[in-house]
């Protein structure tokens, strides 16, 4: 005959400590469960914003030829193309400043948009000291220019463009490059948006009698190396010649 035995002291012991953690465990992932509820609230309640205000941008400048075609990196399918900029210890105003000149730049028609951590970000800006910038141009000693008649190098700086452009803004040039011809403020607007055009797939273009409008260079003239008779450009204009970088062609 099966009968069931009545529970002895230690088994009621071992079975209210069993329920104990069984009940611990209840409350542990149904807190989880609820905490991942409200941050996918929040999630689509921040894309929802987005999207107003992609579609606010979208309206006030996408048109002619440097806005029409390929869209930056729009169809990476996020809303816009976030970019996060660092912080920088050479200069505490860098983040501030940068963030400024894009935030009013005509590539906001392309759908960048500011993000305020690095993970969420497609394109990342950082001002880099000479050092740094010295040490990617070593490695390839044949892309040391200088300005012609002068021993002085002709220093750029760059985006390492791929799927999550990284834009490095070279310290010195930041305080103005005077072979540019620009005002300090103005080198930064070109810099910036200059590389900005990197990050969203524009390769150089020349600045000549046709590609000059108005005798002002297109702003992805490499400005760096001096305009000659023209002036340099700051920011990018409708009809500015387009020239994609063909690896980021898509
Ligand atoms: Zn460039």
């Amino acid at each position: 005959m099966i009968g069931i035995d009545p529970l002895s002291e230690s088994d009621e012991a071992v079975l209210i400590f069993i329920l104990i953690i069984l009940m611990v465990y209840i409350i542990v992932h149904y807190s989880n469960a609820l905490d991942e509820m409200s941050n996918s609230i929040v999630g689509a309640i921040r894309k929802v914003i987005d999207n107003v205000g992609d579609a606010i941008s979208i309206i006030g400048g996408r048109s002619g030829s440097m806005s029409s075609g390929r869209s930056g990196g729009r169809s990476s399918g996020r809303s816009g193309v976030a970019y996060y900029i660092h912080d920088s210890d050479i200069d505490h105003d860098f983040k501030r400043i940068a963030g400024k000149i894009l935030e009013t730049s005509p590539w906001k028609s392309h759908g960048i948009r500011e993000v305020y951590s690095p993970d969420e970000a497609k394109i990342t800006i950082r001002l880099a000291d000479r050092k740094f910038m010295d040490d990617s141009y070593n490695k390839n000693p044949d892309k040391i220019e200088y300005y012609p008649g002068t021993n002085k190098q002709i220093r750029f700086s760059y985006t390492i463009t791929s799927d999550t452009p990284e834009i490095y803004i070279d310290e010195v040039n930041w305080n103005g490059v005077p072979e540019s011809g620009l005002s300090v403020d103005d080198y930064r607007i070109y810099v910036i948006n200059h590389e900005m055009g990197h990050a969203l797939g524009f390769d150089h273009v020349p600045c000549d009698a046709t590609t000059a409008v108005n005798g002002v260079c297109p702003v992805m003239y490499q400005s760096t190396r001096g305009c000659g008779e023209f002036q340099c450009g700051i920011r990018p204009r409708p009809n500015d010649p387009v020239v994609y970088i063909p690896h980021m062609k898509k």
